[in-house]
C-alpha cells in the first residue's frame, strides 16, 4: 500500500443505476483510483433493479466517468473493476446471490473480506436493506463492514430512531457512515483550521467579540424533478435538519482536545445540546417560512412551486426557511445565529458571514465616514474562499476611512480544483475514519429541534406564496434580523482578483 492508498475494499452500491451514483459516485472513485489512493484490490458491484449485462453496465461507469477524464486506457482499467446484480431489495434469494458474487470477487481482488455496502437508494429501503444484509449472512465477514447510508435519515426523529433501531441491528454505531455531503466540502471542512490554527480568530470567537453569524444556502434552481420527494420534506427537513444545523455545530463548538473522530463529535454533541429548543408559541418569532411563486431567475420565467411537477397545486410545503438560534453557553449567550436557505433565490451561494461588534467609539464617524463592521466570510459554494472586510485608510488626503477586502480563493491560489465532496467522504469511509459523517448523537438532537418547528407549520396554514423566484426570499426574513438591529449581509461574490 502507497502512503495515501486506501486498504484493499469490495463496495457494493445499491442503487447503481441512479442519479446520485452516476453523477458523483463513479466520477470521485474514479478520482480516487487516478489519485492512486484507491487500494488496486478494489472491487465495485452495482446493485439496482433494472436487468443489464455487466459489459453493459461497464459501459455506464465509462460513460459516467468520461464527465471527469478522457484517458481511454485508465477509464477501461477503472470500469474493469465493476460488476452488476439485478436485484429485488426485499427478495432473500437476491440477497444469496449477490453474496455469491462478492465473495467470488473477493477472492479474485484480494479485498481480505473487507466489505462496504453504499445505500444509494430512496430513504424507504435502508431499514430493509440493512436487515436483510445480516439475515442474508453479507455481513458475516473476515475484515471490516461499513454501512454508508444516504440522507434523508427519518422524516422526524420518531422515524429516525426506527431507522436507526433497524440498521443498528446489522452494524454497530462505528459501522455506520451517514453522509451529510456538505461535511466533506472543502470549506466547511476549513471552518475548525480557520478558528483553531490562527491566533487572530479564536480569542475572538465569542460573545464580547463577534455580535452575529450568518450562514445562507440559496439555489437558483426550484424542486425540478424531485416535487414527489420535496412535497413531503420541505426545507426544513431537507436542509435545515442536517446541513445547516451541521454548520452551526461546527462554528459554535469548543475547540476539541484532538482531532479525531470521537473528541470532534463530542464538541459537536455539546454545541447542538446548547441550542435552545424553539417553543410551540416561538416558531414565528424565531422561524420564517416562504414558497416561491413564479418569478424571473437569470433573465428567464419560471413558474411558481405550485405549479411545479408533483407539486400539490394548494401545497403548505415550504421551500425557504429563515430562523434565529440561539445557544445557550458561557461562549455564545446573546450571539444570535441566523440561517436562511431557499430554493429559486436570486443567487446560488452558500456562505457563512461572522459580523464582529463594532468598536467601542468610532473615531471616523466626525469626518462623515462610517466604518463598517469587520466581517469574516467564508466562502463555501460555488466559491471557495475567505474574505476578511477590514477598515483601513482612503489613500490621499484627509484621514478618511473605507472598506477593504482581504481575499483568499482556493481555486484561484492552488491553480486546482478541490475534491469533490463525495471523493473525499468515499475516501475516509475506506480508511475508517468517520469524523466528516454524522453520529446518530447529532441526528437525534438536529432532529428534535426541528420537529418543534416542522409540527406547527403542518397545522397552520401559511399564506403561500410568499416570495418571487429570483428573489432573496420573503420580507419577513429581513424582518427577523431588523428586529435585533441587523441585516443579512449581500451575497456579493468572492473577488478573486484581490487575492
Ligand atoms: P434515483 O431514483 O436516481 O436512483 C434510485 C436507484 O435505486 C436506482 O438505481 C434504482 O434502480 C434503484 N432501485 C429503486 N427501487 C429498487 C428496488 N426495489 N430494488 C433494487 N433497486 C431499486 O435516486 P438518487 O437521486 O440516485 O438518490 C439515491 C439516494 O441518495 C436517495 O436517498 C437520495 O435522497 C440521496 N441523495 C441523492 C442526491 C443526488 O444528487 N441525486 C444527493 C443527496 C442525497
Amino acid at each position: 500500500m502507497t502512503q495515501n492508498e486506501n486498504p484493499a475494499s469490495l463496495i457494493v452500491i445499491f442503487g447503481a443505476t441512479g442519479d446520485l451514483a452516476n453523477r458523483k459516485l463513479f466520477p470521485s472513485l474514479y478520482n480516487l483510483f487516478s489519485k492512486g489512493n484507491l487500494s488496486k484490490n478494489f472491487a465495485v458491484v452495482g446493485v439496482a433493479r433494472r436487468s443489464l449485462s455487466n459489459d453493459e453496465f461497464k459501459q455506464n461507469i465509462i460513460k459516467s466517468i468520461g464527465t471527469v477524464s478522457n484517458d481511454v486506457d485508465k477509464m477501461n482499467e477503472f470500469a474493469s473493476h465493476f460488476y452488476y446484480h439485478s436485484h429485488d431489495v426485499t427478495d432473500s434469494a437476491s440477497y444469496t446471490a449477490l453474496n455469491e458474487i462478492i465473495t467470488d470477487l473477493d477472492d479474485h481482488y484480494g479485498t481480505k473480506g473487507n466489505r462496504i455496502f453504499y445505500l444509494a437508494m430512496a430513504p424507504e429501503f435502508f431499514g430493509t436493506i440493512a436487515t436483510h444484509l445480516k439475515e442474508d449472512g453479507l455481513t458475516d465477514v473476515s475484515g471490516f463492514k461499513r454501512l454508508v447510508i444516504e440522507k434523508p435519515f427519518g422524516h422526524d426523529l420518531q422515524s429516525a430512531q426506527e431507522l436507526n433501531n433497524q440498521i443498528r441491528t446489522a452494524f454497530a454505531e462505528e459501522e455506520i457512515y451517514r453522509i451529510d455531503h456538505y461535511l466533506g466540502k472543502e470549506m466547511v471542512q476549513n471552518i475548525e483550521v480557520i478558528r483553531f490554527a490562527n491566533a487572530i480568530f479564536e480569542p475572538l470567537w465569542n460573545n464580547r467579540y463577534i455580535s452575529n453569524i450568518q450562514i445562507t444556502s440559496s439555489e437558483t434552481l426550484g424542486v425540478e424533478e424531485r416535487g414527489r420527494y420535496y412535497e413531503n420534506s420541505g426545507a426544513l427537513r431537507d436542509m435545515v435538519q442536517n446541513h445547516m444545523l451541521q454548520m452551526v455545530a461546527l462554528l459554535a463548538m469548543e475547540p476539541p482536545i484532538r482531532l479525531n473522530t470521537e473528541e470532534i463529535r463530542s464538541e459537536k454533541v455539546k454545541a447542538f445540546r446548547a441550542m435552545r429548543p424553539i417553543k410551540d408559541d416561538e416558531v414565528k418569532q424565531f422561524f420564517v417560512r416562504g414558497q416561491y411563486g413564479p418569478g424571473y431567475v437569470n433573465g428567464e420565467l419560471v413558474s411558481g412551486y405550485r405549479q411545479e411537477n408533483m407539486v400539490n397545486p394548494e401545497s403548505n410545503t415550504e421551500t425557504f426557511v429563515a430562523g434565529k438560534l440561539m445557544i445557550d453557553n458561557f461562549r455564545w449567550a446573546g450571539v444570535p445565529f441566523y440561517i436562511r436557505t431557499g430554493k429559486r433565490m436570486k443567487t446560488k451561494s452558500t456562505k457563512i458571514v461572522v459580523q464582529f461588534k463594532d468598536i467601542p467609539m468610532n473615531l471616523y464617524y466626525k469626518t462623515e465616514q462610517t466604518l463598517s463592521p469587520n466581517l469574516l466570510v467564508i466562502h463555501i459554494q460555488p466559491e471557495e474562499g475567505i474574505t476578511l472586510h477590514l477598515n483601513a485608510k482612503k489613500a490621499g488626503q484627509g484621514i478618511d476611512a473605507q472598506a477593504v477586502k482581504l481575499s483568499y480563493a482556493n481555486k484561484g491560489v492552488d491553480g486546482i480544483n478541490t475534491p469533490e465532496a463525495y471523493e473525499k467522504l468515499l475516501y475516509d469511509c475506506m480508511k475508517g475514519d468517520a469524523t466528516n459523517f454524522t453520529h446518530w448523537d447529532e441526528v437525534a438532537l438536529s432532529w428534535n429541534f426541528v420537529d418543534n418547528i416542522s409540527d406547527v407549520w403542518q397545522n397552520t396554514y401559511a399564506n403561500f406564496p410568499n416570495y418571487e423566484a429570483g428573489s432573496y426570499g420573503p420580507r419577513e426574513s429581513d424582518i427577523l434580523l431588523a428586529r435585533d438591529g441587523f441585516f443579512w449581509w449581500p451575497v456579493t461574490n468572492l473577488d478573486v482578483e484581490s487575492c
